[in-house]
């Protein structure tokens, strides 16, 4: 990566639900504020225990099977924490809180389900944000992007603790409907389905945006890879990809963000603009 100095001085925490949302969502920006001099800090509450996986080799790992998919994650996130040049930790540390699976689901009964987490996962977030003393905190909308319960804790657990701790700025990942729409590809690789109109979780309007040049599109993928498990890259050039329900999607030029709490964004500037270190 091409490394400048310009965002030296500043601190910036990710608050994450699984392992592969800080790449798919948030992962251009990560390198890009990571490669300016920025300190990252991701933050993922779960090992997404409940996910599904793609492929054979890995099949087996999966909770109704040997239930090991938590701890491969903590391998594939690694890499791809490293390739996106940040550091990383789990809130409360590994295990401590379990993937609560879909709305509804017999996992998210579990007492160590994060969605169940209470005042302890605040308190969990806020220590670290009180350690870090982040100048800009970024997570998902308070539909939690496309609605999993972990993604809605994430960004609840994150308002709480942001505004205990005094963050200056919260922002929410985001993709913008029109930009997605207009990039997907003409057809469905084989084996895949295209989405259904408004299956891919979008808006209509954000506040800013950060522009991925070549490089940081090309290391935004690349992290999305070291997820294997969980993501699947057709054409890397043009960021077609999916995930286990192998519907196509696409990774934009642009990752979308939208003012969550404190001062707000500054329209079309950069997510630190108007933030003093
Ligand atoms: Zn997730």
């Amino acid at each position: 990566m091409t490394k400048t100095n310009d965002l030296a001085g500043y601190r910036v925490v990710a608050v994450h639900a699984h392992p592969d949302d800080e790449a798919i969502s948030t992962g251009g920006a990560l390198a890009d504020l990571a490669r300016r001099g920025a300190d990252v800090l991701v933050v993922t509450c779960t090992l997404g225990e409940e996910g599904e996986v793609i492929g054979e080799r890995y099949q087996q790992l999966v909770a109704d099977d040997a239930d090991q998919l938590g701890g491969y994650r903590i391998h594939e996130l690694a890499e791809s924490l490293r390739i996106l040049g940040v550091r990383g930790e789990f809130l409360g540390g590994a295990g401590c809180y379990r993937d609560s699976g879909m709305a509804g689901s017999p996992a998210s009964r579990n007492p160590r389900a994060f969605v169940n987490c209470g005042e302890g996962g605040v308190d969990k977030l806020a220590a670290i944000l009180d350690t870090e003393r982040p100048h800009l905190v970024m997570t998902y909308d308070p539909h939690g992007g496309y609605g999993h319960p972990d993604h809605i804790r994430a960004h609840e657990i994150a308002h709480a603790a942001a505004e205990r701790v005094g963050v200056p700025r919260l922002v929410w990942a985001a993709r913008l409907r029109s930009e997605l729409e207009a990039n997907l590809p003409a057809h469905a690789p084989e084996g895949w389905t295209m989405p259904a109109p408004g299956e891919l979780d979008a808006v209509d309007e954000t506040e800013t945006w950060v522009e991925l040049d070549a490089e940081t599109f090309a290391v935004k993928v690349a992290a999305m890879r070291a997820h294997a498990t969980q993501v699947i890259v057709d054409d890397e050039e043009a960021g077609v990809y999916a995930l286990s329900n192998l519907v196509t999607q696409v990774v934009t030029r642009r990752e979308h963000y939208r003012s969550g709490a404190g001062v707000p964004l500054v329209p079309g500037a950069g997510l630190l603009d108007g933030i003093d270190a």
